[in-house]
């Protein structure tokens, strides 16, 4: 079991103290107890927050006094408190109206989202589970604490919580619950994007992911509806011996868990349904689809407020992952220079998982991907230019031989393509040399 630090024993023991109670509660109790990585150390207690602001005095600060939090800062370490509460009546879904401080810690774990979430535990490790999350925790399950449909009604975050908790941890989602988050779907439409956004970057990221993209295809339609038509869409084509939806799911999980990796599985092939063509023999086609998706990848993460440098990455592999790159040092070197090296190895990551996600047939590209790779560590260990700033000569040796202005530039690109083409060496003399001579040769 993960340590408790020695400040939140410190906050929690001087509570008790004052007479008291103090709880651990939520996502460190269920990260404690399945042996899982704490993010955040959330206590609950009976005390008011003006309580608690007078037991720390100059330690304490009234950071969310709304919601009937306080933090404490104890040597250096940011503690918060919230007092016990009962989340009053919600009008939109996504707010309570109000909320009401309780002295039952009975209450305040009603109002928690799941069974898994709504277990306290004290600092002499004594655990309050009023809502069987401990068995719940055994068996894998995400199970609502109370009824489904009323607590989605009250907040409809819940729902996306619910898929980013099952995948994130491996969990199945138990069957109302599960019925019920397909029966209130659309209430996330009242959800605000950036929110949707942090879970889907979690829900993604988790193990389960692919399993819950499978199942919930209509929850994550509310609000990607370009993933739709690719849900049971028949590739009809050797390379694919799954639906398109199916085999992104799986290039999902094929790719390391890494936002930008995952989120490029998710919208690469969302074009493919508008670019379907059969030929002669009946084999099914998507010429096109690269560019298809890339459009609607843009459209994705714009509505859910992407910022610019992830989406111009993803944008990019996206528009990439269809493109065959010879395996000549050539075009990698090409490649390097267009993408640089984290896109260029990003580029592979999701070619490799792509392939992964096909018909096994078609695994030997794999061993293609790899000789890609090779090529680039080399080119990247010899160090050789894929941008101008590696070039061996500068704006300071086209001055010295007498270029002006413009010309500075322009000769500084010449030379560069020449470099990337691999018909010039990129060693200061020779291009000094290429240089003059050029310059001759363009001055008669
Ligand atoms: P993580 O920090 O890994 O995201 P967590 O369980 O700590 O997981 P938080 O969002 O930090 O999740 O919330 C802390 C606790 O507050 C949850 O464990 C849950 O008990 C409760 N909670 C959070 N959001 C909601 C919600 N929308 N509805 C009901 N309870 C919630
Ligand atoms: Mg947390």
């Amino acid at each position: 079991m993960e340590e408790i630090p020695a400040a939140v024993q410190f906050v929690c023991g001087q509570l008790e103290q004052a007479g008291y109670s103090a709880y651990l509660v939520g996502g460190c109790v269920r990260e404690m107890l399945r042996g899982g990585e704490v993010q955040d150390w959330d206590r609950t207690s009976d005390a008011l927050p003006q309580k608690v602001l007078n037991l720390f005095s100059t330690e304490a600060f009234p950071t969310g006094l709304r919601h009937g939090t306080v933090t404490v800062k104890h040597q250096g370490l940011p503690v918060e408190i919230t007092t016990y509460r009962v989340d009053g009546a919600y009008c939109d879904g996504r707010h309570p109206q109000q909320v009401t401080f309780t002295r039952s810690l009975a209450e305040d774990l009603r109002r928690r989202d799941f069974t898994v979430n709504a277990m306290a535990m004290d600092l002499r490790g004594n655990l309050t589970d009023l809502y069987h999350g401990q068995t719940d925790l055994r068996q894998g399950v995400i199970r609502c604490v109370g009824d489904p449909d009323s607590r989605f009604g009250e907040d409809a975050l819940r729902i996306l919580r619910g898929l980013r908790f099952a995948s994130v941890m491996g969990f199945s989602i138990e069957e109302q619950t599960a019925a019920s988050i397909h029966r209130n779907q659309s209430l996330l439409q009242q959800i605000a994007p950036e929110r949707i956004r942090v879970e889907m970057d979690k829900l993604l990221c988790g193990r389960g992911a692919a399993d819950v993209l499978l199942a919930y295809p209509d929850v994550l339609g509310v609000f990607l509806p370009e993933i739709l038509p690719s849900v049971g869409f028949n590739q009809r084509n050797p390379h694919h011996c799954y639906t398109v939806w199916e085999h992104t799911a799986r290039s999902v999980a094929a790719v390391p868990p890494e936002r930008v990796l995952r989120w490029t599985m998710l919208l690469h092939d969302t074009g493919k349904p508008s670019c379907f063509s059969l030929d002669t023999s009946g084999v099914g086609h998507f010429y096109g689809h690269g560019k298809a998706s890339t459009a609607m990848a843009v459209r994705c993460m714009e509505r859910l407020r992407f910022d610019k440098k992830t989406a111009e990455q993803i944008k990019t592999l996206v528009d990439w992952h269809d493109r065959d790159i010879p395996r000549t040092e050539k075009s990698i070197r090409r490649a390097l220079s267009r993408l640089g090296e984290e896109g260029l190895r990003q580029l592979i990551a999701v070619k490799r998982a792509d392939n992964l996600a096909q018909h096994p047939d078609f695994r030997w590209v794999q061993n293609e991907i790899t000789k890609a790779e090779g090529i680039m560590s080399s080119l990247l260990t010899r160090e050789e230019c894929f941008s101008l700033r590696q070039l061996a000569v500068d704006g300071n040796d086209m001055m010295m031989l007498g270029l002006r202005g413009k010309e500075v530039g322009t000769m500084l690109e010449r030379i560069f393509k020449k470099v990337l083409d691999g018909t010039l060496p990129n060693e200061k003399d020779k291009l000094l040399q290429w240089t003059k001579e050029k310059g001759e040769t363009d001055h008669v």
